[in-house]
């Protein structure tokens, strides 16, 4: 990681964060936090406590500023040619899209990262920006900013299993203004939850991926000229018993979609947990092939870009056995 740079996120060994915040709530009693640096989260499930420490774990009641502070210096090393990774991970209702997105009379991560990165580019052109924006549900990649509807995209990998990822067809829009890119990322969202609809599903069980590219005119003081950071708000984490227990009786088409959906996003996820494992551990094979996500994230989760893992975790009795399933989950990548 850069050097003397003012984040205490980044002076962290690794490239590998793990941050948690919990869904505002009734406290219950079961989970429980010390907050800050190397903070723990507590729980006490079926009469079993389980301390489990993070690189970060966030005050119950932070703020949405207070959460973007900690990320800002990794954004803005994109300007000197990082690449960086925010991912949302936790049980659907915990507050991934709230962090990510934001309400707009209190945007979240992705607003107020963008932000940022204009303001500090300011006016002089020295960088080109690009946007792309993908969806994958059932490990089918779709594009959200194509002018038609969202196709179905092939993703290729280069010769001898190097060489960058390539999604066939994906349309990388020049961005002009940060208005430009707001009205784009809308067009996006409203596409996914078009898309979403159009199957039957909820959109939060897919994963959507937010891809800017930042190209320097002129090599700028850091890495290289091209930076890049990848927004991703995962799907939701919940076990498969329950999405099927939530559909309709045995036999009953939407129930099987629900199982099919369960076990893709179970996959795929776990196939995230199994490359931030292999690359924390630098285990010499990292099986990014795994996975639609894995492979798409490939080139941002690779030596030189600062992952961060932003862990999203319910406080409520009934939710607990997925909080615990979470923790496990940072333990096993951070
Ligand atoms: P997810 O994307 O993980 O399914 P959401 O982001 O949709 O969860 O959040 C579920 C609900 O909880 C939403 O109504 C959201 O506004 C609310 N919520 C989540 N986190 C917060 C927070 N930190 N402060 C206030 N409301 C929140
Ligand atoms: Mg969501």
């Amino acid at each position: 990681p850069p050097v003397g740079y003012p984040g205490r996120l980044l002076e962290l060994k690794g490239n590998i964060r793990v941050l948690c915040r919990l869904r505002p709530g009734t406290p219950c009693g079961l989970v429980s936090t010390e907050p800050g640096p190397g903070g723990i989260v507590t729980t006490c499930y079926r009469g079993r406590q389980r301390r489990f420490r993070l690189d970060w774990v966030f005050p119950p009641d932070a703020s949405q500023e207070e959460v973007f502070r900690e990320l800002q210096p990794a954004v803005l090393s994109c300007l000197r040619g990082y690449s960086v990774c925010i991912v949302t991970y936790g049980q659907t209702g915990t507050g991934k899209t709230y962090s990510m997105e934001g309400p707009p009379e209190d945007p979240g991560i992705a607003p107020r990262a963008l932000q940022s990165l204009f303001r500090e580019m300011g006016a002089g052109g020295q960088h080109r920006v690009t946007l792309s924006m993908v969806e994958i549900y059932n490990e089918a990649v779709r594009d959200l900013l194509a002018p038609g509807p969202p196709e179905r995209l092939a993703v290729r990998q280069g010769p001898a299993g190097q060489g960058e990822i390539q999604v066939a067809g994906l349309t990388h829009w020049d961005i002009p203004n940060l208005e430009t890119l707001q009205q784009m990322l809308s067009l996006g969202r409203s596409n996914r939850a078009t898309a979403a609809t159009a199957m039957n599903r909820h959109s939060s069980r897919s994963h959507a991926l937010v891809t800017l590219t930042l190209h320097a005119a002129s090599p700028p003081l850091g890495r290289g000229t091209t930076g890049t950071l990848h927004l991703v708000d995962l799907a939701g984490s919940e076990r498969a018993w329950k999405a099927g227990a939530a559909g309709a009786a045995p036999g009953d088409k939407d129930r099987a979609q629900r199982l099919r959906e369960a076990r893709t996003i179970n996959r795929s996820l776990l196939a995230l947990g199994g490359v931030m494992a292999a690359l924390r551990a630098r285990r010499p094979h990292v099986p990014f092939r795994d996975s639609q996500l894995t492979r798409l994230l490939q080139p941002a989760l690779g030596p030189g870009a600062t992952a961060v893992l932003l862990l999203q975790i319910s406080t409520r009795p009934g939710d607990l056995g997925e909080t615990v399933c979470s923790l496990k989950f940072a333990e096993r990548v951070g």
